[in-house]
C-alpha cells in the first residue's frame, strides 16, 4: 500500500460567483500497489489549472464535451508525469506521459489507454511546457490564428490580443508577429504584465485595462484600425476592440473569461451595437474549439517546439509548489494572478 494525497471537490461556487480555494479539499488516500492488466502507476510532475474548469465546478457544465466534477471526488485536468510501473504494453517505466484527465493526486493508477507518451526533446527538458506552450494552450494559440485569423504576410495587418499576458494570449501575440502582422497590441490587467509583453515578448504595445482608457489607448496604438482580434475575455473589452475593427476583419473567438463566473450560455450574447458592427463591417467571428483540430496537433506541436527552441517564442510561466496549492492556484489564475501559464509543480 502507498500513501498519496489528492484534491477533491468540497463545494460548488454556484453558477454566479467567483470560485474560492475552499471549494477544494486535500485528502490522504491509499493506493493498492498491484496493477491490473492495462494499468499504469504514474508519479505526477506538473498539473494545469485552466479557465474551462470553472464550468466543471457547476452541476451542469453547459458543454457536451465537459463532465461536471462530482462532490467529494478527485478533481482532474491536464497533467504530466512519469511512469513508475506499467502493465500496459504502450508504456514503460521512465516514460513521460500526459493526459487531459489526470487526477489531482501525487501518484495515480491510470488506464494506459488514456495516457499519451510525449518526447522530452520537444521541450528541451522543460516538462511543464507540455501543459502550456507545447501543449493545449500553444495549440489553441497557433491553430486559432491559422484557422480563424486570416493572417497574411505582407498585408500590413494589426492584431489585438485580450488576456494577452495569459497562457494562450502570450503565445498568440508572438505567433501573430511571426506569421506576419506588422503590429501586435496586448490588453491585460497590470503594468507588470504590460512591461513583460513589450520588453520580453516583443509586443508592439500593451494596454492595462484596469488603469487606462482602453478606447483611447487602442486608437493611439492601432492608428490603422484592428484587422485581427484574438479574443480571450469577451465583455466590455471585446466590445471596445470590435468597435475599432476594419472592414473584413476577423475575430478569433477563443474564450470569454470575463463571463465565466456568470450564469450565461457560451458564447455569451453580444450587444446589438456590437452585432451591428460585425454585420456592417463584414467581420467574421466564428467559435473556435481546439479539440476539433487535433488532427493538426502533431505538426503544430513540432512548429511550436522549433520556435521555442530557437528563441523566437519566449515562454512565461507562473509556478507554485505542491498539491495543496491547487485550489489557490486555480482561483488566483481566474483573477489574473498569473503571468504566462499557471503551473503547479507536484514532484521533482
Ligand atoms: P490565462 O493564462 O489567460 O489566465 C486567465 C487570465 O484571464 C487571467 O490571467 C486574467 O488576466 C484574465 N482575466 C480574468 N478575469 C478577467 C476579466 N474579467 N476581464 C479580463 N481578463 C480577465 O488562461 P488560458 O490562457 O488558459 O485561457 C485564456 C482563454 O482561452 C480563456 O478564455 C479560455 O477559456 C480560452 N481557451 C480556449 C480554448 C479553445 O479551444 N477555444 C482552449 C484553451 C483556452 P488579467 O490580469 O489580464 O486580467
Amino acid at each position: 500500500e502507498m500513501q498519496v494525497q489528492k484534491v477533491v471537490l468540497n463545494s460548488r461556487p454556484g453558477t454566479n460567483g467567483a470560485p474560492v480555494p475552499e471549494n477544494f479539499r486535500l485528502e490522504e488516500a491509499t493506493l493498492a500497489p498491484d496493477l491490473k492488466d492495462g494499468e499504469v502507476l504514474v508519479r505526477t510532475l506538473y498539473l494545469s489549472v485552466d479557465p474551462y474548469m470553472r464550468c466543471r465546478m457547476n452541476e451542469d457544465t453547459g458543454a457536451e464535451y465537459l463532465t461536471p466534477w462530482q462532490l467529494s471526488e478527485c478533481v482532474d485536468g491536464g497533467g504530466v508525469g512519469v511512469v513508475q510501473s506499467s502493465r500496459c504494453s504502450a508504456c514503460t517505466e521512465g516514460d513521460v506521459v500526459t493526459s487531459f484527465n489526470w487526477p489531482w493526486q501525487t501518484f495515480a493508477v491510470m488506464k494506459g489507454s488514456v495516457l499519451q507518451k510525449v518526447d522530452p526533446q520537444l521541450v528541451d527538458g522543460h516538462l511543464s511546457y507540455f501543459l502550456g506552450a507545447i501543449g493545449i494552450t500553444g495549440l489553441t494559440a497557433l491553430l486559432g490564428i491559422r484557422e480563424k485569423g486570416n493572417v497574411t504576410k505582407g498585408a500590413n495587418q494589426t492584431m489585438v490580443v485580450s488576456g494577452a499576458a495569459g497562457a494562450c494570449g502570450s503565445i498568440a501575440g508572438q505567433i501573430g508577429r511571426l506569421d506576419g502582422c506588422v503590429r501586435v497590441v496586448g490588453i491585460c490587467g497590470s503594468d507588470e504584465k504590460c512591461r513583460a509583453l513589450v520588453e520580453d515578448l516583443g509586443f508592439s504595445a500593451a494596454i492595462n485595462y484596469r488603469q487606462e482608457d482602453v478606447p483611447a489607448r487602442l486608437k493611439e496604438c492601432c492608428p490603422g484600425g484592428v484587422d485581427v482580434y484574438f479574443d480571450n475575455v469577451g465583455g466590455t473589452i471585446s466590445d471596445t476592440v470590435i468597435a475599432q475593427m476594419n472592414n473584413g476583419g476577423h475575430v478569433i473567438l477563443c474564450g470569454q473569461i470575463s463571463q465565466y463566473n456568470k450564469d450565461v450560455p457560451y458564447p455569451p450574447p453580444l450587444s446589438d451595437e456590437t452585432q451591428d458592427t460585425l454585420r456592417s463591417k463584414n467581420i467574421t467571428r466564428e467559435r473556435f474549439t481546439v479539440l476539433n483540430y487535433m488532427n493538426k496537433a502533431d505538426a503544430a506541436l513540432c512548429e511550436l517546439s522549433q520556435w521555442v527552441k530557437s528563441g523566437q517564442i519566449k515562454v512565461l510561466e507562473t509556478v507554485v509548489n505542491g498539491i495543496g496549492s491547487m485550489g489557490d492556484a486555480f482561483c488566483s489564475m481566474m483573477k489574473g494572478g498569473n503571468i504566462g501559464k499557471q503551473i503547479i509543480k507536484i514532484s521533482e
